[in-house]
């Protein structure tokens, strides 16, 4: 069965988006369920999200009624953003509520998650009771979203049953996520059009984001470990610490794009060489890949001969083949195979990595090896990424006297030709 019927919300095809289709099967458990949706939130557009979230939550938790409320601090008022009934459809529900007076208001104000009784808040949420069926749900979940220091938005959720402690702390660790990714959404539509903004500001707002993300999902998995432990159930902790880890290795790996950047700029960035298998730094970097980015939505085929023996900086290459897979996997679609190969090419060895993604407008491939350069399809397809993972690997290449090519259609998916000899060259000899 694939992903993408499991997940039961799809990825949209290209100039589709599609975030309404119902689950075609139920999970075996919330926690997977909601471990999916987290999975389903990233990279999407920040106005999809809300729909997405409170859409997914209804199938997973088998809710009554979820929405999602925000906070405008100006007005003391607190706007529906959106509104999902029992069968996942948005439930139209405008207007505004008082924020200091309403109990949602209260709530939103708040610190912490609560349940509470859910026949008082219906009225308030529905704004029009008479049309909907009453005993929707008899508990209601408010979960505070914070950005920054204010709590700035509420999800709320109808539900027959109390949740459990680790199921509170799932939805809010699927919520605080879900409003990462809306604020980096936002973000990334303001870094794109306001021209006025200095690369250096855009950068570090950019930079702010891609920690934020993975160290809001290590918090949230270490605390769920915790709790875990805390009630004697071990079975689950290899699990998160699994997670934790491949989240860690994400920011590792981040951190070594800007410290590479910055030796560049400095002009301090030479390869130490040695003669070492170039097909085994291949297979370094093809397993970070999979431990760090690749999903179980994407597959890596891998061809390689036998020993390719060469002079080069393995810790450098393998960043280079490794940054190029990160690129593969996040600019194509769900279920995309990416291509990995290596050869002997004369006196030197050829590795390609093929991807069957948006693919490269030919006006801009001239400039994706510029520092901080991002490309407008790829910001639509995604938000993610600074900008240094192209500079830093043609870099690299170079200071090996090798080459990077790139062959790309718009639409039709990218191939990253690498060139290195087998010999060191002549500067480092
Ligand atoms: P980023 O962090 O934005 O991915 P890179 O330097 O790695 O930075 O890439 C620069 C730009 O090149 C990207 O923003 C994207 O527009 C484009 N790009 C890189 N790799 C691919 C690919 N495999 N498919 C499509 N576009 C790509």
């Amino acid at each position: 069965m694939s992903e993408q019927a499991a997940n039961g919300v799809q990825h949209p095809a290209a100039g589709e988006p599609n975030i309404r289709r119902k689950p075609s099967m139920v999970p075996s458990s919330v926690p997977v369920a909601l471990n999916r949706i987290s999975r389903d939130l990233v990279g999407r557009p920040a106005h999809e999200i809300p729909l997405l979230l409170t859409e997914g939550l209804v199938w997973a938790l088998r809710l009554g009624l979820a929405g999602l409320w925000e906070h405008d601090p100006a007005r003391a008022v607190l706007r529906c953003r959106v509104l999902v009934g029992p069968f996942g459809e948005p439930v139209p529900a405008q207007g505004e509520l008082d924020a200091a007076q309403t109990e949602l208001g209260k709530l939103a104000r708040g610190a912490h998650t609560v349940q509470v009784d859910g026949e008082k808040l219906l009225a308030e949420v529905l704004l029009m009771p008479e049309t909907i069926p009453p005993k929707l749900g008899t508990v209601f979940v408010g979960v505070p979203l914070w950005d920054g220091e204010q709590p700035r938005r509420l999800l709320g959720l109808f539900l027959g049953r109390r949740l459990s402690v680790d199921e509170i702390a799932l939805v809010e660790l699927v919520a605080r996520q879900a409003v990462t990714e809306m604020r980096r959404g936002a973000d990334a539509v303001e870094s794109s059009t306001d021209e006025s903004e200095s690369t250096a500001v855009n950068f570090i707002a950019l930079l702010a984001h891609e920690l934020r993300t993975p160290l809001t999902g290590l918090r949230g998995n270490i605390q769920l470990a915790e709790m875990a432990v805390r009630k004697g159930d071990y079975s689950r902790v290899p699990g998160r610490l699994d997670t934790s880890r491949r989240l860690i290795d994400t920011v590792v790996a981040l951190v070594q794009n800007l410290q590479d950047m910055s030796r560049l700029e400095r002009g301090i960035f030479t390869p130490t060489l040695v003669s070492a298998n170039l097909t085994t730094t291949l297979w370094n970097a093809v397993q970070r890949a999979e431990r760090t980015i690749v999903s179980d939505q994407h597959a890596l085929m891998v061809q390689v001969p036998g020993p390719i023996i060469g002079w080069h900086d393995p810790h450098q290459i393998e960043q280079v083949f490794y940054n190029l897979l990160v690129n593969a996997v996040a600019y194509s679609p769900a279920g995309g195979v990416i291509q990995v190969r290596a050869e002997r090419d004369g006196d030197g060895a050829r590795v390609s990595i093929t991807d069957p993604g948006i693919g490269i407008p030919p006006e801009e491939q001239a400039s994706i090896f510029a520092p901080y350069y991002r490309g407008a399809l790829g910001r639509q397809a995604q938000s993610k990424g600074l900008g240094l993972g192209l500079t830093i690997s043609q870099s690299t290449v170079e200071h090996h006297g090798g080459v990077i090519d790139v062959q790309s259609r718009a639409g039709e998916g990218a191939s990253f030709i690498v060139h290195l000899p087998l010999t060191p060259p002549r500067s480092a000899e």
